[in-house]
């Protein structure tokens, strides 16, 4: 090695010992006399004294160093002098005092301070991903993610797993997205799809009599890019021989919560994970992956507002839908603008208008409130018992304000979800360090593509039926429920998977139900359901997004902060600016022409 020791290291055990070190220049002070350069490596910073007494050769190299020069440097450990200790440094009570140095490469200046967690545009930091990698925070980011896929694979491998590698260079594997394509050299006209996930090749290990498989695996999903997307993605797969729902969640609950303990143990998280069915998630919470970091539950209030003279109320029932609100806590008080401003986000999420309830001004219990204190186009055309049930039932003070949609159920529950979210936000409810898992449950099987007039699968069309409802697969499609669960976590997806079909005769029952021919049955799936004929055993399983976990575990915003080299959000490789162009001797060799657009 160039060197005896890293940088981070060294401590006041080593003071009177030689070191050589090799590593990157942080920062340079020059006082003159002295010159103070701090070194980095991966392990941490220390201070190097350069002083021309000692060493004058040595000094003068040193006054030629700059930001991010690669230097070694050899040279004593020593007690700093009393005073000039660095407590914020680990190393902070000792320097090194050169001795001698040489620069291995010097560094233009970088586009970015890499010695600060500055703010930095998005495209440069991809462009020069290299520097932006050499950042402290993306360093911590880099090992904790090496640390989190090391936990999943030791966890695994002593419950029995074995990691099995499954080819990129495959077939069609669908998940609900478009999918990548590679044409082929050797057969014209002809292409492979890279593995929208392994799930196909997964459920054929079990047919092969695997197990218990698992693998970190890459994924490829062509659509367009957001915020927590990536068109290639890496997931923990895992698939499970002889398995019920339970021992597949119940193995989940303990790899996180074993994982949080022992990697992130600041972290609180809610033990035992709950368990919401899909159903209730969206009548509760709006959504199928809610943020359960905090309370303001929606809550129907038809039943009360029914008896009402107010007919926004009244005929929203009458027709068929719901009254539904939320509480928006100590915000009795807001604008009329800040008002208008929540009406305006509710139309746009398609509800007809939203109804709030001001229910006076100092916050304390509702016993004492009068309608004089509420402010509330409804107001009038509500008793004041009426008023203090819904309160009541919103679990609301005076003070609070009440946040009323009326209208289509589905529509109800998805803007309050969206307005539930807008307020936890607002008011900072969610506690910072909680990692608020839980796991959703009896998703129907299917869903309805309105305007192609077809079932499409919830999860994917490997997912079995649950035992009850595979008699309505032939009358009502639309009541069968399936096999189906996610993982949530703070308002994220973080993973699902499902219990599957083992025999052809339900497979290809489910496959024609979504619309496909027999002979497309064939071309596309036939080895599926050729397996499941050579004794295929029950199975079922998970995949997890690494990203994801790891972006909450690192309390990231953006899963790009927890991949070394991600696409921006237009699917591009900044660092190598990929995809590009390619030659024509190339794509004559594909067999291809590009077409004039
Ligand atoms: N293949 C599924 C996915 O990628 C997960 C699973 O069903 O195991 O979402």
């Amino acid at each position: 090695m160039l060197k005896t020791h890293s940088c981070g290291e060294l401590r006041k055990k080593h003071v009177g010992e030689k070191v050589t070190l090799a590593g990157w220049v942080d920062r340079r002070r020059d006082h003159g006399k002295l010159i103070f350069i701090d070194l980095r490596d991966r392990e941490g910073i220390v201070q190097v004294a350069f002083n021309p007494e000692i060493a004058r050769l040595c000094h003068e190299i040193a006054s030629r160093m700059r930001s991010e020069y690669v230097v070694r440097i050899s040279g004593e450990v020593a007690l700093r002098p009393p005073g000039t200790e660095n407590p914020k440094l680990p190393t902070g009570e000792i320097e090194v005092i050169a001795r001698d140095t040489n620069i291995l490469n010097p560094s233009k200046t970088p586009p970015f301070y890499i010695n600060e967690d500055s703010e930095v545009e998005e495209s440069l930091r991809l462009k020069y991903r290299y520097l932006d990698l050499r950042r402290t925070r993306m360093q911590e980011n880099l090992l904790l993610r090496y640390r989190a896929v090391k936990f999943i694979r030791d966890f695994l491998d002593a419950k029995g797993f074995i990691e099995v590698e499954t080819p990129i260079l495959i077939k069609s594997t669908p998940e609900g997205a478009r999918d990548y394509l590679v044409p082929s050299r050797l057969h014209p006209g002809e292409f492979y799809a890279l593995p929208q996930s392994p799930q196909q090749l997964k459920q054929l290990l079990m047919v092969a009599g695997v197990e218990k498989y698992f693998q970190i695996a890459k994924c490829f999903r062509d659509e367009d890019t957001r915020a927590d997307r990536q068109p290639e993605f890496t997931q923990l797969d895992l698939e499970m021989s002889f398995v019920e729902k339970e021992d597949i969640l119940n193995l989940m609950e303990k790899l996180f919560t074993s994982m949080v303990e022992t990697l992130k143990p600041e972290i609180r998280i809610i033990k035992p994970f709950p368990r919401l069915s899909y159903v209730d998630a969206l009548e509760r919470y709006g959504t199928d992956k809610p943020d359960l970091r905090f309370g303001l539950e929606i809550r129907n209030l038809s039943d009360i507002v029914v008896q009402s003279d107010f007919s926004i109320f009244r005929s929203a029932i009458a027709e068929g839908g719901k009254v539904k609100g939320i509480r928006a806590p100590g915000c009795a008080n807001y604008s009329r603008s800040q008002l208008d401003e929540l009406n305006k986000m509710a139309q746009g999420l398609g509800a007809e208008g939203l109804v709030t309830m001001s229910l006076g001004s100092a916050t304390s219990s509702l016993s004492n409130l009068t309608i004089e204190m509420v402010k509330s186009v409804a107001a009038k055309f509500l008793s004041l018992d009426q008023i203090k049930e819904m309160a009541e039932r919103l679990e609301a003070n005076r003070g609070d304000l009440l946040l009323i949609i009326a209208g289509k159920p589905k529509i109800v529950d998805m803007a309050l979800g969206e307005l539930r979210q807008e307020i936890g936000h607002r008011l900072n409810l969610a506690e910072p360090n909680l990692l608020a898992f839980a796991f959703i449950e009896n998703f129907p099987l299917l869903r309805r593509d309105k305007e192609a007039e077809r079932w499409e699968s919830e999860h994917h069309p490997f997912t079995a039926p649950r035992d009850e409802d595979v008699p309505l697969l032939e009358v009502a499609p639309e009541k069968a429920r399936g096999k189906h669960y996610d993982m949530v976590c703070n308002g994220y997806e973080i993973g699902g998977g499902s219990l599957r079909i083992y025999t052809s005769q339900l497979q290809g029952k489910v496959f024609r139900l979504l619309g496909y021919s027999d002979d497309e049955i064939e071309e596309r799936f036939g080895h599926m359901l050729e397996a499941f004929d050579y004794g295929a055993p029950p199975h079922g399983g998970i995949a997890l997004g690494i990203d994801r976990i790891v972006m909450l575990l690192a309390g990231e915003k953006n899963i790009r902060e927890v991949i070394a080299f991600p696409k921006n959000q237009n699917a591009v490789d900044l660092t190598f600016n990929a995809p590009a162009p390619v030659t024509e001797t190339q794509l004559a060799e594909l067999h291809l022409r590009l077409r004039e657009e």
